[in-house]
């Protein structure tokens, strides 16, 4: 090929891919796995699967969906409830790696906060306080979400496929052998689709609300039953609109993590 050629097919390319443009969503290696059911318009929360590159570890995925009643949050203690549902132990403390890019403005320190708060709320309500979440590092940057290698990870993506509409997910990694349904690894990722907020927000999703769902996943907690009495539980499958009440434990929360720790 000459050279006139090579410069006209780099600037047809460039054409195709204008500077500035939004990224296109990003889906997973192991999103091709999912149930074809698993989507947030079809109802569903909980999946997992042998991780095809790891045949001998399970992977569990977690999606926390749009808000389906805004504004029909009452009682934000869920005075009175109790659930259980275990994925397993966590192995061992770990680091998380925070990849705090983000589209909406919010300064590195802001995002580390809200989700150091998510985890340290659950390690809280145990005594004596648990010891999983290990401090957190900066620099996930480059980092994928969704894969099993050496960063747990927390980020913000604009998730596509069967994802496109999970406000956020929380992918965890049961080992085998010595290691047999114990959780070796998890990542998080929040869906740069909605618009979050560092508070209660008309339109959007508080950030830390949302973590402290996806965090007690990383504790080994499954969700809640998506009865509306239920709807004020941290663990509550759907994510709400202009709340933080998810921040905070409710008595189901509690009763579960305190069950375990
Ligand atoms: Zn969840």
């Amino acid at each position: 090929m000459n050279l006139k050629l090579i410069l006209v097919g780099l600037a047809a390319a460039a054409m195709l891919l204008p500077v500035g443009a939004a990224l296109p969503p990003v889906d997973f290696p192991l999103e091709h796995l999912l149930p074809t059911d698993f989507t947030c318009e079809q109802g569903a929360h909980t999946t997992s699967f042998p991780d095809p590159t790891h045949p001998d570890l399970i992977v569990n995925v977690h999606i926390q969906c749009p808000d389906p009643n805004p504004g029909m949050i009452l009682d934000t203690d869920c005075t009175g409830t109790s659930w259980s549902h275990w994925i397993g132990p966590i192995k061992a403390p770990w680091t998380y790696t925070y990849d705090t890019t983000n589209p909406f403005g919010f300064s590195q320190s802001a995002v580390n906060s809200a989700w150091s708060s998510s985890s340290t709320v659950w390690e809280a309500a145990t005594s004596p306080a648990t010891n999983i979440f290990d401090g957190f590092v900066n620099g996930g940057t480059g980092a994928n979400s969704g894969t099993y290698d050496s960063f747990v990870l927390a980020e913000f993506r604009l998730l596509g496929g069967q994802l496109r509409n999970a406000v956020g997910v929380q992918w965890a990694w049961q080992g085998s052998g010595a290691d047999a349904g114990k959780i070796i690894h998890t990542d998080a990722a929040y869906n740069t689709r909605y618009a979050f907020a560092l508070g209660a927000e008309a339109n959007k999703y508080d950030l830390q609300s949302v973590a402290s769902h996806e965090m007690g996943h990383g504790y080994g907690l499954g969700h809640s039953n998506t009865a509306a009495s239920s709807a004020c539980l941290t663990l509550y499958p759907y994510a709400t609109l202009n709340a933080i009440h998810g921040r905070t434990l409710g008595d189901g929360d509690l009763t579960s993590i305190q069950n375990r720790y």
